[in-house]
């Protein structure tokens, strides 16, 4: 049955899956299965041998979105997400699920069970800290892109693994739910009651803004810089103390740098809102939004520092090594970051896709006034990109906005 053709399957499938077509569990393992995916286009199967005590995820790839049937994809994206997570383990060590089987009929990957950790963002949601997160997130971030760019890599060898993840149709949704609708009054908006008129004003009617993003997304789609995980928001990332994974790379393809790092500076700021709105005024609330400040100013200070590092350990390009480019070239990859900093705190706020730190806000004035912090901040962070340099230029922004 699953050796012909493509079917989705449910959680007795995904069982009978697992004992005919993966060596991963013993013969006599009594399975148990529970479909867990909280995604927008998977089905996430968790099988469990209670008696040997071994577990296994099987991700799926549906035919189509579960956020909305207008979203058709190819299931071969699951193929991208092995791949990549197969050469993540290689370039980042540690910092993803291990992976032990694609199967390209029924679009699935089995991979390591990381139930042990937690999804950061309902982690941060409780406002838990993670003091090692910016440690890790910059070691993953900078190995996975500067190792895969032209400062590194053969450029022959780059040109193969940029035509090997094209991704057309995933990246066709981020060019348009990130850089696109949200910008324009775009019906498939999905906007706030309380931040209409600001949204209406401030973004759909600023020309020289929309004039930025409609930059930003010729960058974003012609600029083979890195290859990114595409889709590096705190949904992405399981965390507990001393442990973090990046999952879910569906979205990877050749693009700036600067896209990945943005995208978990302002998740970031999404969970600095949240802590603001919803906890109660005192000390713990402060030592939360100053435990985001913090991981805010040190990831960007930390990427800084380990990306010239590795560069000066890894370049092979010859021109890479004149004197000055290195500088440059981070400023532009600092610039980009800002920039993708702010168009994910507009996109989450006013496009199709939200995120749970904010419309979980209950008040309607509270989560007003988180909503409008983000597209402050998310303007000036795009309009203002050039000026941002080090993690407290970044943290004084969105201080500004408060
Ligand atoms: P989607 O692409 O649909 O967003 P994700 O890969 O993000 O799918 O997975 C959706 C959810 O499934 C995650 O939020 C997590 O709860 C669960 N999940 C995914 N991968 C694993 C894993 N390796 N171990 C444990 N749970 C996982
Ligand atoms: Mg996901
Ligand atoms: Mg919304
Ligand atoms: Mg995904």
């Amino acid at each position: 049955v699953f050796t012909s053709a493509y079917f989705t399957m449910n959680e007795q499938e995904a069982i009978e899956y697992a004992k005919t077509r993966l060596d991963y569990f013993a013969p006599d393992a009594e399975l148990e299965c529970k479909e867990i995916g909280d995604g927008n286009l998977n089905y996430v199967f968790k099988l469990t041998d209670q008696k040997n005590n071994k577990s296994l995820i099987i991700k799926q790839a549906g035919p189509v979105a579960r956020i909305s049937d207008e979203f058709k994809l190819s299931p071969d994206r699951n193929r991208i997400e092995f791949e990549i997570l197969e050469l993540q383990n290689k370039l980042a060590q540690g910092f993803v699920p291990k992976v032990y089987n694609y199967d390209p009929i029924m679009n699935c990957t089995a991979m390591e069970d990381l139930s042990d950790h937690t999804i950061m963002r309902t982690a941060l949601m409780q406002h838990e800290k993670f003091p090692l997160f910016s440690d890790h997130i910059t070691t993953f971030m900078v190995n996975t892109l500067l190792l895969t760019s032209d400062v590194v890599m053969e450029h022959k060898e780059k040109k193969g693994l940029v035509q090997k993840f094209t991704n057309p149709e995933l990246c066709e949704i981020s060019e348009d739910l990130v850089f696109t609708e949200p910008f324009y009054h775009c019906p498939r908006n999905e906007v706030f009651e309380g931040t209409r008129e600001f949204a209406q004003e401030e973004i759909w009617g600023d020309s020289k803004l929309q004039l930025e993003t409609a930059k930003l997304k010729f960058e974003f789609m012609t600029n083979t810089q890195s290859l990114l995980h595409g889709d590096l928001h705190t949904g992405s990332i399981f965390i507990k103390k001393d442990s973090t994974k990046i999952i879910d790379p569906e979205f990877a393809f050749y693009g700036p740098a600067g896209y990945d790092v943005g995208n978990v500076i302002a998740n970031l700021i999404f969970a600095y809102v949240n802590a603001k709105y919803t906890m109660a005024e005192g000390e713990a609330r402060t030592d939360q939004m100053e435990y985001l400040e913090n991981t805010i100013e040190d990831i960007v200070d930390l990427f800084k520092d380990k990306f010239l590092k590795a560069w000066d350990e890894k370049a092979t390009e010859q021109a890479a090594r004149y004197e000055g480019f290195k500088e440059y070239y981070l400023d532009t990859v600092l610039r980009d970051t800002a920039a993708v900093t702010g168009l994910e705190l507009s996109r989450r706020i006013i496009g199709l896709a939200s995120v749970k730190d904010v419309t979980s806000i209950e008040d309607p004035n509270s989560r007003a006034a988180a909503e409008k912090i983000c597209l402050s901040a998310g303007k000036m962070f795009i309009m203002d990109r050039e000026s941002f340099k080090t993690g407290a230029d970044f943290v004084s922004a969105l201080k500004d906005c408060e």
